[in-house]
């Protein structure tokens, strides 16, 4: 394998070859983790009337401002009732948090700042001419785009379309994406270990990944290292607009992905990058479809999901947030050295005097699932990093959240 990619241009790579997908129309619940597929702009105000933002008296401020402290209850107005009668000079309406402004007025007093004994309010405290006051149109006007194209669909964003009577909108069609393991030793969920055998894991952090990606994950099963049976699962998985193949990518004797993907006419545009998990990951394209070989290692896999079908995945939806948020952490222990490729280590971060720090998560063997398990990170050590002591500092990428920046992975 010569030629390894740095991850940087294995990803670009990969992205160079994505189309976004069509868009549909979806009622805005179900809109919740999806890509929004065009700019929603606001039909309505919001708030759509001047209201109170507290519980007081709505009054002049100018008289206020001019000196006056007593007032005269005219009206009490509650949230959801409209007064169209004017207050006048000399004159408060009590109101409610959220209450229409009734004409004539244009400052509200907290409760807290007055005493009002019968109809007679005295203001303890001035406050300024507006204040207290939400203006119609102050969070969102009509026009506003209140959801760009490409962004990711969460609780704010319903809750931002709903307050401006948004029913449903178009959102990108969730990417298709077929999982299938490959692996003579692999026993499905359920079914008995004989000697030799462990059970397939891959199939299920595959399932996780793509799930939480806002892609839709299709499980074929297993594979058997047989010519046959790979072609047959691999035809079958290249009707989806993604496919995630797992194990059988490597140098071994029963490693049929490649010789199949090609038979099948999958385009290859590459294989094996200088990452440490996950070396010997396969790209190609069949038309529109995204062909990935990751390596069978539990860790190797995830990690590659991480590293470039994850931002595939998103960028097939149209997303602009692609990559996983980075920070940078120093060492909690002795760094070792690295070899020929970059190491992703998996780490823990704590925040300690100002700053994150990064523990790894036990031993670092590409089968390990737990050390995956247990990890806030990913921390890259560039390749041939002689080791360092405690304290070095290194970019340590997250396993969660969202980010429009890539991290800076070491070359
Ligand atoms: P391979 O890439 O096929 O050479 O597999 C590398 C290692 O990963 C071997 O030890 C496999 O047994 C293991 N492996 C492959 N596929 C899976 C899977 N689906 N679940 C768990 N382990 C796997
Ligand atoms: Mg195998």
């Amino acid at each position: 394998m010569t030629g390894l990619l740095p991850i940087g241009d294995a990803l670009d790579a990969v992205l160079a070859e994505v189309r976004t997908l069509p868009t549909e129309r979806v009622p805005l619940l179900e809109a919740l983790g999806r890509a929004a597929g065009e700019d929603v702009v606001a039909a309505e105000r919001v708030p759509s009337f001047d209201n109170s933002a507290m519980d007081g008296y709505a009054l002049r401020g100018e008289e206020l401002a001019g000196g006056r402290r007593t007032f005269r209850v005219v009206v009490e107005i509650p949230a959801g009732h409209h007064v169209d009668t004017p207050v006048g000079a000399g004159e408060a309406a009590k109101i409610m948090t959220g209450a229409p402004l009734p004409p004539g007025v244009d400052t509200v007093v907290p409760v807290e700042l007055t005493t009002q004994a019968g109809d007679e309010l005295t203001v303890r405290e001035p406050v300024a001419p507006g204040a207290n006051v939400r203006r119609a149109g102050e969070d969102v006007a009509p026009g506003d785009v209140v959801l760009p194209r490409g962004a990711r669909v969460g609780p704010a964003e319903t809750g931002l379309l709903a307050s401006v009577g948004v029913t449903d909108l178009e959102v990108t069609r969730r990417p298709r994406v077929a999982i299938l393991a490959t692996g003579s030793e692999l026993v499905a969920q359920g079914e008995p270990v004989g000697p030799g055998q462990i059970r397939d894991s891959n199939s299920f952090t595959a399932f996780g990944q793509v799930l939480e990606a806002g892609a839709e994950p299709v499980a074929l099963g297993i594979a058997r290292d047989d010519l046959d049976e790979t072609r047959r699962l691999i035809a079958a998985a290249l009707e989806h607009d993604v496919v995630l193949t797992s194990g059988g990518v490597s140098v071994g004797e029963f490693d049929f992905v490649k010789q199949v993907q090609e038979e099948l006419g999958v385009e290859r545009r590459f294989w094996g990058v200088k990452t440490k998990p996950g070396k010997p990951l396969a790209f190609g394209v069949r038309g529109q479809t995204l062909v990935f070989g990751v390596p069978g290692n539990p860790v190797a896999a995830m990690v590659s999901f991480e590293l470039y079908i994850r931002p595939a995945l998103l960028a097939l939806q149209g997303r602009v947030d692609l990559y996983r948020p980075y920070v940078t952490a120093a060492a909690a222990e002795p760094v070792r050295g690295t070899k020929e490729r970059v190491e992703a280590r998996r780490c823990r971060l704590e925040h300690r005097d100002g700053g994150w720090v990064f523990t790894t998560t036990g031993p670092q063997g590409s089968g390990i699932l737990r050390s995956m398990a247990l990890a806030d990170g990913l921390v890259f050590i560039p390749a041939r990093h002689p080791g360092a002591a405690a304290g070095e500092s290194f970019v340590v990428m997250l396993l969660d959240g969202r980010s429009r920046e890539r991290p800076p992975y070491p070359a």
